[in-house]
């Protein structure tokens, strides 16, 4: 869905700080393409965004680029990047989960999710 170059730029608007975090995760939904259901990289911007590459369990950064509000309790978009077994541009978006800087969990977004964690980034 975001290109990752488009993206550094600000062009897509999906992503619209200089610089993002990924963290990879097996995916939640096969490739449409070619039904990979293995790992997958998302791509976030909260704490310190500088191309991190986080797994899940894994602290969140924080005392550079940072982005985002720090709480206790975080949920965060994330963009799927492409598909790494064929390419094929993947659909959709994430939430993840922060607990005290901890990534917890993610999932599928929901539409209402994009537009309430959209809103809330401003
Ligand atoms: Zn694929």
């Amino acid at each position: 869905m975001v290109d990752p170059a488009a993206a550094r730029q600000g062009r897509t608007g999906a992503v619209t700080v200089a610089a993002y975090n990924t963290i990879t995760v097996t995916r939640l939904a096969p490739c449409t393409h070619c039904a990979d259901e293995g790992p997958i990289r998302l791509q976030f911007a909260y704490g310190d965004t500088w191309q991190h590459n986080y797994a899940l369990g894994d602290s969140i950064r924080w005392g550079g680029n940072d982005y985002g509000q720090r709480n206790e309790h975080a949920e965060i978009l994330a963009y799927p990047e492409r598909c790494l077994v064929c390419a094929f541009d993947t659909p959709g978006e994430y939430v993840l989960t922060v607990d005290q800087d901890r990534l917890t969990a993610y999932r599928l977004a929901r539409s209402e999710d994009v537009v309430r964690l959209e809103a809330e980034e401003g």
